[in-house]
Order: structure tokens, then C-alpha cells, then sequence
């Protein structure tokens, strides 16, 4: 039901959730979860309703998983929920002293409380031949299109950057048959996430599955008559190709937050609570652009680009939009898949670390690394011991500055990691 003020042409809403991906449909969900009857107006740039945007990379890329699949929940479920979508509408401007909004199909909306969750744009390389054809970025399922459709009958792809997407686009590709190439300016795969160490054991996995990779280099230009034939680098190589997908990072989307006159933090997002709430009352961000104080993190301020942290940040809005003063306490997950030669699981963030620890071995590809700052966890990645994790969360929110003894429990397999209680 759509509510308009008597006499004025002007939409009212209670909850105005601003972007159509995975921080405001989970928003959206547990506003009616925790029994929530206000009005909800869901806003997304996007053709598609919310869906669950890691799926672009692996198996909608590979066409193996039908599109409605992605999606973060059935198309008649919104309606079911009464919350209204309006999808391929942006939101233009919001002014926060009146609490209205604009939308590009001209509505004017009033609204209560409002999330700003606009997730991020991908990097663009702005490099000679960069207009040519079959040159592809990946960010939704529209991208993900292209590049199935586009390299139908490509031979030959060459990814430029070696962390998520170049990685995860090279297995997907490679396993569809396609000949795959990485430049990356990092020594090893996933390096200035993970460090050298973990960073290597992906890399050697992507080789031993035939992806070529080309460390230390980066890109200097495309060449080619209309379509994309050669990648040259700064390093010399000549790489002939058919298509190129450049996975060079992302930047949060603080446009209209930043107009609407939100606070900005160090990190590039929108600055936020604990509780995920901006500079004004009653507004909060979520997803890919939330830069929150992190209560597990000792009131550092974080942001991160992650599938489970969007998700997360959704439903803490949600209680926080309903008065129920919720810290968003998860501590950070995410996973990263490489076809089906396996798949990384990793607690943190650690932007920083002065030891690793490695549970498990390498070689047996079975590990935890650990990544302590000071003698405390502050960070985990698992391959194949996923049971590793709750310990690693427990260890981080704890803070706890580990004995010798424990960081020697933290290296063998058989010791009882349930017996470091802090
Ligand atoms: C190819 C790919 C693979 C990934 N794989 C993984 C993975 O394996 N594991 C993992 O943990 N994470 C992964 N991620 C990251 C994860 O998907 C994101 O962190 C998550 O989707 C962020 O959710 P969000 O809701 O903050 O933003 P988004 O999902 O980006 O959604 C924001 C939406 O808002 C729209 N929007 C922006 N401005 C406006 C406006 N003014 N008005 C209306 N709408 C607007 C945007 O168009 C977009 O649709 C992947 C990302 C990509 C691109």
C-alpha cells in the first residue's frame, strides 16, 4: 500500500532502504521478523531484486545455477511481506533536515528512518585501448552476462589483479574451458589479504589447474581492431587474447551519502555507531559502505566489503531502526570459492599482524594460519577446517594475549583449542 500526506504529493514511508542489495533486503527482512508493520520502501539501481551478488563469480558465471537462484529471496516473497520494491530507480538526493527523498522516476518520499546501503562501484583502468570490446568488469549479474555471452567463443581470458575477483573469475572460467591468464602486481595470489604464506597455496592451486599467473607486473594497454586482442604490460609482456576481466578492487559508493551531508571516515565509508547508525539519529548505513566502530575490534573503526557482513549489518539495522540499542557484534566472516578446487574461509579483518601461526599443513592442504597482532588473534584463514573458525571468533572477540603454551596449541592439530578460555 502506498501512504501519501493528505494534500501534498509527497510520499510517506516509515523505513526507506536506499539500494536493492543484500544490506537492505536483509534490512527489509527483519524489520517484518521482528514484527514490524510499518511501511517499507526497498530503492535499487538494479534490474533484479536483491540478490546474492558473490554468485556472479562462480556458479551463475559458469551457467550453472539459473538466475532466480541468486536471488536473495522468490520474487512473489516481497509482496507476501508487503514490502515495496521499486527496482531500476535510484535514489537522487536525500535531504535529511526535512527527511525526504528523491527518486529518478520523480517520486518525492518522506520517510522516519532511513539506510543508506549503496554498496560499491568497481575500480575502472583507465588505460590506452580501454573503449575496445570484450573488456569486462564484474559486479552484477548484468556484468556476469556479458562476460558468458561475450566469451562464448573466446579461446583465451586474461584476468587483470590476483585477489577475489580475478582469482575466483579465473577458476570459473578455466573450468568452462577457457585458457586463463593472471596479471597481478603481487608476488603471490591474494597476497595483501591473506600475506605470502596462504597467499602462495591459493596461487599454486590456480597453476596446478593450468591458470597462468604473472606476478610482480601490471597492466600497461590494450591493443586490438574493435575487440580486444593483446594486453601489454608495463613489464614487457604481449599476451594475445580474446577477452580481458579486470578485478582491480572497488570504491564505496558514498555519493549521495556524502551530499546528503553524512560524516565520511577514514576508511572511505559513511561513519557509524556501533550500533550502525551515521552522524543524524535515525539514519544508518550497512553493507560495503558502513564504516563502524567495531565493538569487537576495540572501538577501532571498520569497513568491509563482505557478502556475510552486509547480510549481518542488515538485520542489526533492523533492530536498531526498531529501538532495540543492538551492537553489531559478529565478528567479520567471509568465503571465497575457486571452482570446485575448494574453498577459503577467513575470520577478521587483520590489517595488520606481526605473526602467523600455521595449524594444520600446507602441503596436506588442510590449515588454519593465524594472524596475531601483540600475542592476540586477530584474524584467521581455514582451508578444509572449517571447525577451526568458532575458536578463532571467540579467540578475537576476546582479545586475549595468548601464553607461549596456547601459541603452541594454536600450531598442533591435536591439541584442544577449547581449553584456551579467556
Ligand atoms: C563478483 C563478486 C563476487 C563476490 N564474492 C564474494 C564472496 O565470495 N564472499 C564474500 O564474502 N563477498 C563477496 N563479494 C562481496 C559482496 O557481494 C558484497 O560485499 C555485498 O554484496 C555488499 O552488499 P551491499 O548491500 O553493501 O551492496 P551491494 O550488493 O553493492 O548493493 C548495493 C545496491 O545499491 C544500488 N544503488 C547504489 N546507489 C543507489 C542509489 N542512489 N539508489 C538506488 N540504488 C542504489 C547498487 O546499484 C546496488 O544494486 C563479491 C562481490 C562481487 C562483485
Amino acid at each position: 500500500m502506498r501512504g501519501y500526506r493528505a494534500g501534498v504529493g509527497v510520499r510517506k514511508v516509515d523505513f526507506l532502504l536506499i539500494g536493492g542489495g543484500l544490506a537492505s533486503a536483509n534490512c527489509a527482512r527483519w524489520l517484518r521478523e521482528s514484527g514490524s508493520e510499518g511501511e517499507i520502501l526497498l530503492v535499487g539501481r538494479e534490474g533484479d531484486p536483491p540478490y546474492n551478488r558473490p554468485d556472479c563469480s562462480k556458479d551463475y558465471l559458469r551457467g550453472e545455477e539459473p538466475r532466480e537462484d541468486a536471488y536473495f529471496r522468490p520474487v512473489e516473497w516481497w509482496a507476501e511481506q508487503n514490502i515495496e520494491t521499486l527496482m531500476r530507480t535510484s535514489v537522487s538526493e536525500v535531504d535529511l533536515s526535512e527527511r525526504t527523498a528523491k527518486l529518478s522516476n520523480k517520486d518525492e518520499v518522506e520517510f522516519d528512518k532511513a539506510l543508506f546501503a549503496t554498496g560499491a562501484n568497481v575500480r575502472r583502468l583507465t588505460v590506452d585501448g580501454c573503449e575496445l570490446e570484450q573488456i569486462h568488469y564484474l559486479r552484477t549479474l548484468g556484468n556476469a552476462d556479458a562476460i558468458r555471452d561475450g566469451l562464448a567463443d573466446a579461446e583465451r581470458v586474461v584476468m587483470i589483479g590476483g585477489s577475489f575477483i580475478g582469482c575466483e573469475v579465473a577458476a570459473s572460467l578455466t573450468k568452462v574451458g577457457k585458457h586463463c591468464t593472471i596479471v597481478m602486481q603481487e608476488q603471490v595470489t591474494f597476497e595483501r589479504s591473506f600475506g605470502a604464506d596462504a597467499g602462495r597455496f591459493f596461487h599454486q592451486l590456480l597453476e596446478e589447474h593450468g591458470v597462468i599467473i604473472h606476478p610482480r607486473d601490471e597492466l600497461e594497454r590494450f591493443e586490438g581492431d574493435g575487440s580486444v586482442r593483446r594486453v601489454i604490460t608495463r613489464g614487457g609482456l604481449e599476451l594475445d587474447t580474446e577477452g580481458v576481466v579486470i578485478g582491480a578492487g572497488v570504491t564505496p559508493d558514498v555519493a549521495l551519502a556524502q551530499r546528503a551531508g553524512l560524516t565520511i571516515g577514514d576508511r572511505g565509508g559513511v561513519r557509524c555507531s556501533s550500533r550502525l547508525e551515521s552522524s543524524v539519529p535515525g539514519i544508518y548505513a550497512a553493507g560495503d559502505i558502513c564504516e563502524y566502530e567495531s565493538v569487537i575490534h576495540r572501538g577501532e573503526f571498520v569497513r568491509i566489503e563482505h557478502w556475510d557482513v552486509a547480510f549481518n549489518h542488515g538485520k542489526t539495522v533492523a533492530l536498531n531502526m526498531l529501538g532495540k540499542d543492538q551492537p553489531h557484534e559478529e565478528v567479520p566472516y567471509f568465503y571465497s570459492v575457486l571452482a570446485d578446487w575448494g574453498e577459503l574461509e577467513y575470520v577478521g579483518p587483520a590489517y595488520d599482524w606481526d605473526e602467523e601461526i600455521v595449524r594444520g599443513s600446507l602441503d596436506d592442504r588442510s590449515f588454519t594460519d593465524w594472524y596475531l597482532k601483540d600475542g592476540v588473534v586477530k584474524a584467521a584463514i581455514t582451508f578444509a577446517r572449517s571447525d577451526d573458525l568458532d575458536h578463532a571468533r571467540r579467540l578475537i572477540k576476546s582479545a586475549h594475549k595468548l601464553s607461549d603454551d596456547e601459541r603452541a596449541a594454536l600450531a598442533d592439530v591435536d591439541a584442544d583449542l577449547g581449553a584456551i578460555v579467556p
